[in-house]
């Protein structure tokens, strides 16, 4: 089969590589049908040192081929949603709906595991990871359902670390598509001012559609002044931080509200950063969020994607096929593309 491996920082190439098998009893091997690259993807397509290569994708969905032994929840035809971890389903962590620190699961593309952005993928512990779709795959609804895959699942993640509910002021920082979809979740949950921070205005025009009430272009000390007057004065008692960056970071403490709430679920790309007397500690700031337990929400987000309530798939600007996967990162940074999905023939 075709697979997307990156070999080095800015270099994606498309290999062929044999076809996955079942392994154990609880796999299933899926046929993806579409994929997408994250803005994750592009976190290593600027460091990665060059040398291995390694897999690519963890956002799918994809036809059952085969199904080992004991898996029980899906079978063969069905088309199915993988969220970007995989998981038991059954551990302590699972039952909790914190299936991303899951005992016995893992991530896509590591250990031995392939990658979304690829013909096939081995699915290990299918019954706890994959979840079934009601849909054909040629409907209209797969972009709308990959973003269960991982952006809404975190976007919404980011509202629920922050109990975000009726009535609230919250500040969202980042235009990218988890950013865009914690917009679209917080409106779902209440609240009644949504301000977007970011500066691409067809971006911010989308999060407009997806519900902020107003936009923040400004950054640093300036954007934090004006987001601070937008919300009263004294902050915002939420902050969806989807980013991932240390400026990022100083912006949420810069404009949440004392007694306020910080939910970062853009990987850091730092590992120190101020949580001090004049950060957090002072104004009891809480600090949460974390890799979203993608799975945990798939029943939960579903039906509104089902009914066309939401349309979180309008994060897609481009669409690709799997050769053209190169571009697409390509296109991804240069920010000429929010987000690509790849469509298989
Ligand atoms: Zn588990």
């Amino acid at each position: 089969m075709r697979a997307a491996f990156m070999y080095g920082a800015g270099d994606v190439r498309i290999d062929t590589v044999p076809d996955p098998v079942i392994q154990q009893p609880t796999d299933a091997l899926v046929r993806v049908v579409t994929t997408c690259i994250c803005g994750s993807d592009l976190h290593p397509y600027h460091s990665m040192p060059a040398g291995e290569a390694s897999p690519m994708g963890h956002e799918f969905i994809g036809v059952v081929e085969e199904t080992g032994g004991e898996v029980s929840t899906v079978k063969r035809g069905d088309l199915v949603i993988a969220p970007f971890a995989w998981s038991d389903g059954t551990c302590e962590f699972c039952r909790e709906g914190l299936q991303t620190s899951c005992l016995h699961g893992g991530f896509w593309a590591t250990g031995g595991i392939g990658g979304g952005q690829a013909e096939a993928v081995r699915v290990p512990l299918a019954d706890g990871t994959l979840v079934k779709a009601p849909v054909g795959e040629d409907s209209e609804l797969l972009p709308h359902l990959l973003t269960l895959s991982d952006v809404y699942g975190t976007g919404y993640h980011a509202a629920k670390r922050a109990n975000v509910g009726p009535g609230d002021k919250v500040v969202v920082i980042g235009d990218g598509a988890v950013g865009l979809l914690a917009v679209l979740s917080a409106r779902q949950l209440g609240a009644e001012q949504i301000v977007l921070m970011g500066r691409h205005k067809d971006r911010t025009d989308l999060g407009r559609a997806f519900g902020a009430t107003d936009v923040v272009t400004e950054r640093g000390q300036e954007g934090i002044a004006k987001a601070r007057e937008l919300t009263g004065g004294h902050g915002a008692a939420k902050v969806l931080e989807a980013v991932g960056h240390m400026p990022a970071y100083e912006q949420a403490v810069g404009v949440v509200r004392a007694g306020g709430v910080i939910s970062r679920v853009g990987a850091p790309q730092y590992e120190d950063a101020p949580v001090g007397f004049a950060s957090l500690f002072g104004a009891n700031i809480t600090l949460t969020g974390g890799p979203a337990p993608a799975r945990a929400y798939i029943e939960k987000l579903m039906p509104d994607v089902l009914s066309g309530a939401v349309q979180p798939g309008r994060v897609f600007d481009r669409t690709i096929g799997l050769d053209q996967t190169p571009d697409g990162y390509a296109a991804m940074d240069r920010r000429e593309a929010l987000k690509v999905l790849i469509r298989q023939p």
